[in-house]
């Protein structure tokens, strides 16, 4: 068990539904393929798992919650159930705050205007539709089930059923012998009145039919150039739309940035439920067994579906807290004592990639630009490489100012 006792309630709660009607080809999360979704003993599971986290930590009821995320899986297939989820919840947390943001993720093939309007009155106050593309052929390809009619379907049903925080997730490099309009796909977002966009690159990850295809020779995957022209299309069209480009992947309009998102990437404390999940509390990071089958004969059974947990020791911390930094537009502030470091063990690379454009360096932070998150993982490297370990002396140590968690 995760050594957790006695520390303080998470702000953020992340709950996953893993379920899908069927699996697209470069999917591999924790996903059961199914046409009738077991919503009692998912429910069951939940209720079972938040019990044992407020018996293991010491909690005391109810949480007031900042965030609540839906994920998964295909959230969309609870329909009106999601009031049940509700319920099952409001036993241990507040929800429903005015300043509570509640997201739920959707699929354009099961979302219409009674689901939406049905979440909105559980609570639900943001949502996230997997439209992935506008484009027939590249939906085909990518094994959805929806198409672009389908994906603007969904949109104006979430808007006229009263979402105004949408989000649209979109896919980006694929490979080149598959033709799109790219740009136009993230202007029909935007047609479509979303108010925030995530964009995310496709990977052919070794356990999917996608990557099995890419190992055979069957499929080349995006070449970079292919890769950094979409990145850099979107990042041009959303900002001439006025949406700020507040991560690597993520851009909203004033106002409309995922705070849940925001609260991974600041340290935060969260608890993750369902299979897969993780957990960040007390300092130590805890995650759940992956399938939905085991996770669900565990706690069936009276046992914990906590799979793992560990603390991270000083030199992981340096390399996660520059990497979590650098990933949004807020960079590391001046005042941070992190700052200062960067700039004394590695001032001469800050200053290359400045005059490459990569990073822009004034009097309150160090922060990439879009052209250096394109290079975030190589960049970050080498300035893990440049920099002392972590310790109380150089202030770079929890404790200190520096605070660590990411989860991806
Ligand atoms: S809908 Fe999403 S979670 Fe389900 S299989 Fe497709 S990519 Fe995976």
């Amino acid at each position: 068990m995760p050594p957790v006792g006695g520390a303080g309630p998470p702000v953020s709660l992340y709950v996953h539904f893993p379920f899908c009607v069927h699996r697209c080809h470069y999917c591999d999360f924790s996903v059961h393929r199914t046409h009738t979704p077991p919503l009692a003993e998912w429910l069951d599971s939940v209720e079972i798992e938040v019990d044992q986290w407020f018996a293991l930590a010491g909690w005391s009821r109810p949480i007031e919650l900042q965030t609540l995320f839906l994920g998964g899986g295909t959230p969309s297939l609870l329909g009106a159930d999601m009031s049940r989820l509700a319920e099952v919840l409001r036993r241990s947390f507040v929800l429903g705050s005015d300043s509570m943001e509640w997201t739920a993720e959707s699929n354009p093939a099961s979302l219409d205007e009674a689901v939406a309007k049905s979440w909105l009155e559980a609570g639900v106050n943001r949502l996230s539709i997997g439209v992935q593309s506008f484009d027939d052929d590249v939906l085909r390809w990518l094994g959805r089930l929806h198409d672009a009619a389908g994906a603007r379907r969904a949109l104006a049903a979430a808007r006229s059923a009263g979402f105004e925080n949408l989000n649209a997730d979109l896919i980006f490099g694929l490979p080149s012998s598959i033709q799109r309009a790219w740009r136009d796909e993230v202007e029909a977002a935007l047609e479509a009145g979303v108010t925030h966009v995530s964009t995310y690159g496709l990977t052919a990850e070794p356990r999917t039919p996608l990557g099995r295809r890419v190992t055979a020779g069957d499929v080349n995957m995006a070449g970079g150039e292919r890769y950094a022209g979409e990145y850099l299309a979107a990042v041009e069209a959303l900002e001439e739309a006025g949406f700020v480009h507040y991560e690597v992947s993520n851009f909203a309009l004033p106002g409309y940035e995922c705070l849940h998102n925001w609260h991974y990437w600041d340290g935060s404390p969260y608890l993750g439920l369902g299979p897969s999940a993780h957990s960040y509390v007390g300092g130590v990071r805890a995650w759940n067994v992956f399938r939905w089958a085991a996770y669900r004969r565990a706690l069936a059974g009276g046992g914990s579906a906590l799979e793992g947990h560990e603390s991270p020791g000083a030199g992981e911390s340096r390399l996660e807290r520059l990497w979590l930094a650098f990933r949004t537009n807020r960079g590391i502030a001046a005042e941070d004592p992190l700052a200062e470091s960067v700039v004394t063990h590695a001032g001469d690379l800050i200053e290359t990639w400045r005059e490459a454009g990569w990073v822009v360096r004034d009097e309150f932070r160090v922060r990439f630009t879009a052209e250096g998150w394109l290079r975030l993982d190589e960049l970050v490297t080498a300035l893990g490489c440049r920099m002392p370990a972590m310790t109380k002396e150089n202030g770079l140590r929890e404790g200190d100012g520096v605070r660590e968690s990411y989860r991806a």
